[in-house]
This record gives structure tokens, C-alpha cells and sequence, in this order.
């Protein structure tokens, strides 16, 4: 890998997304932290360029579509395009017990169209090459379809869910927007959404989602266009999100991440879900 390499991370003032953004740079890749904290971001740059490493810093918020579109300009302008994005800012309002939906709309519009809208932004940006542009989605394994701890109860949804010519944009959005009214309404918990920080879950079971279904559409591309597009669970990592509870080192949480991130040609691989350097089911 080279500078020549531009890599975006979103949310890396911090936590895993820092991570990834240091390990990338430890790569050599040239590395766009972005933060939608100017100062924070700034600062955490600034670190990681006293430690060598080839990063600068550019203010972005996912949540914001002016944010997203200015960032792109920038990167238009500066850089032609981009060859790695990685989609991490993330939000969650639950620790312990706590499965309060009070934040639904946030966590939402953060963790899944935050993600969607930099996906549709950038991809007519990701610049050709013959290694293959990459997108990596980190998410969650709380947000499997049919996970052990956690799944979607409804039978017909969750049947529809797993099969990927049922999947479509507006599968998944009229999905979270369903789930968005009956938080509103109250309705929600008797609906068969997963059962552990519901509203998380589900941003993320939108994300996967999300994943499988861009693979799909980016797939005929041709040869020195190809995006490859997949996502992963970090574990549970001891960052601010969680408290600093879990069993993994931020370090740890981005090994997969960057790993998946810069597979090797002959092992590229599109619309699948990692963890621990192993695929994983949906
Ligand atoms: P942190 O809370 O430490 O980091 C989250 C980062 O996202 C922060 O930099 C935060 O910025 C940023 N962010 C939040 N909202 C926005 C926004 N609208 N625009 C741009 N940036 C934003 O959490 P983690 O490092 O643990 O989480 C990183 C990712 O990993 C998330 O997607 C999370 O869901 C996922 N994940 C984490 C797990 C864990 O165990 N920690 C497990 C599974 C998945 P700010 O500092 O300004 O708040």
C-alpha cells in the first residue's frame, strides 16, 4: 500500500474508528480522519501525526447531508475521488439492561442513513483501479437477522430478510420506518424486533442489510471498476459506546476491520460479514 492510497474513516476521533484510521496509516495508506467535532478531531490527527504517520483531518457529519457534500467536494477537488471508505460513526444509548428506544430517531438516522448517504455519495467517487475500490461497514452482530442472542421475530420479515432477491431499498427502509412509527406509538416491543438495545439492533440489522444489497448492485461492474462492499462486527470493544466495558482492546476491535479493509486481490470478496478474520452468517 501507498499514499497514494486515500482512505476516509468516518467518526475516528475516537474509539474503533481512531483505530482503523491509525492501523490504515501504519499501512501507508493516506488517511482522511474525519470527526464531526472539529476540535476532537483535530486533536486526534494531530496525535497520530507525531507518531509519523501520513493523516489529516477533515470535519464530517454523517447525520448532516450538507456535511456529507461539502466533505465530498473537498475530496473531489483534493484528491479526484477516494479508493477506501470506511463507514464507522456509529451511536448507541443503551449500556446494561438499559433498552430504552428514547434516542430511535438518532441512532437511526446516524447508524443506517448516515451510513446509506455516504454510500450513495461516494460511490460514483470511489476511484478505479485494478486492486478494487473498497467499502467497509462496521456494524454488529446484534444486528443479525437471526442471531442467537438477538433476531427479527416476525416470521414473514425475517424469511424476506435472508433471501436476497427479496431485498430492496425500500424493503429496508419502509423496515426501519415501520419500526420508527411504532416507537412513536408505543407499539414497538410487542413487534418482534429484537430484544437487546432494540433500536441499536435494528440500525444495524438495516446496515446489513444494506451491505448485501449494494453488493448486488455494484456487481456487474466491470473489471478496473470493481467496488467490493462488506461489513463487520468488531466484538465487544472497551470504547466510550460501551462504557469501557467488553472483552477486546480498541486495537483488537480494528484488526478485522483493516483486515477486510486491505485484503489481498486474490482473496477479495463482496457483500459478506466478518468478525474475528472469518466470514460470518447474516
Ligand atoms: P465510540 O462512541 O467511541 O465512537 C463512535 C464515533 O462515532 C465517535 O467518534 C463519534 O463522534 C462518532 N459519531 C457519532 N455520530 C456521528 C455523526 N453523526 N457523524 C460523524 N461521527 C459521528 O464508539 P466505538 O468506537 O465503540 O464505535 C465505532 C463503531 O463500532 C460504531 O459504528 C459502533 O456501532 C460499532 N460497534 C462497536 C462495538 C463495541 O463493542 N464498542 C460493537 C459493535 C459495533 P463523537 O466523539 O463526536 O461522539
Amino acid at each position: 500500500w501507498s499514499s497514494e492510497t486515500v482512505a476516509v474513516v468516518t467518526g475516528a476521533n475516537r474509539g474503533i474508528g481512531y483505530e482503523i484510521a491509525r492501523q490504515l496509516a501504519v499501512h501507508g495508506l493516506r488517511v482522511i480522519l474525519t470527526a464531526r467535532d472539529a476540535d476532537r478531531g483535530r486533536a486526534a490527527a494531530d496525535g497520530l501525526r507525531g507518531e509519523g504517520l501520513n493523516l489529516e483531518f477533515r470535519q464530517l457529519d454523517v447525520s448532516r447531508a450538507d456535511s456529507v457534500e461539502l466533505f465530498a467536494k473537498w475530496i473531489a477537488e483534493k484528491y479526484g475521488g477516494l479508493d477506501v471508505l470506511v463507514n464507522n460513526a456509529g451511536v448507541n444509548f443503551n449500556t446494561g439492561a438499559n433498552n430504552s428506544v428514547e434516542f430511535a430517531e438518532e441512532v437511526i438516522a446516524t447508524n443506517y442513513f448516515g451510513t446509506k448517504r455516504m454510500i450513495e455519495i461516494f460511490i460514483a467517487m470511489m476511484r478505479p483501479s485494478t486492486s478494487g475500490a473498497r467499502i467497509l461497514n462496521i456494524s454488529s452482530r446484534l444486528g443479525r437477522v437471526n442471531g442467537r442472542r438477538n433476531r427479527v421475530d416476525d416470521m414473514t420479515l425475517r424469511e424476506q430478510l435472508l433471501k436476497d432477491d427479496c431485498l430492496s431499498e425500500e424493503l429496508i427502509d419502509e423496515m426501519v420506518g415501520n419500526f420508527l412509527c411504532q416507537v412513536k406509538e408505543g407499539t414497538w416491543a410487542s413487534n418482534g424486533w429484537p430484544q437487546m438495545y432494540t433500536d441499536y439492533s435494528v440500525s444495524k440489522l438495516a446496515v446489513n442489510l444494506y451491505t448485501r444489497l449494494m453488493a448486488r448492485t455494484l456487481a456487474d461492474r466491470p473489471e478496473g471498476h470493481k467496488i467490493y462492499i462488506n461489513c463487520y462486527c468488531p466484538g465487544w470493544v472497551k470504547t466510550a459506546m460501551t462504557g469501557w466495558a467488553g472483552n477486546a482492546s480498541a486495537e483488537e476491535g480494528a484488526d478485522t476491520g483493516v483486515w477486510v479493509a486491505l485484503l489481498p486481490c486474490q482473496l477479495l470478496t463482496t457483500g459478506k460479514f466478518f468478525a474475528e478474520r472469518r466470514e460470518i452468517s447474516f
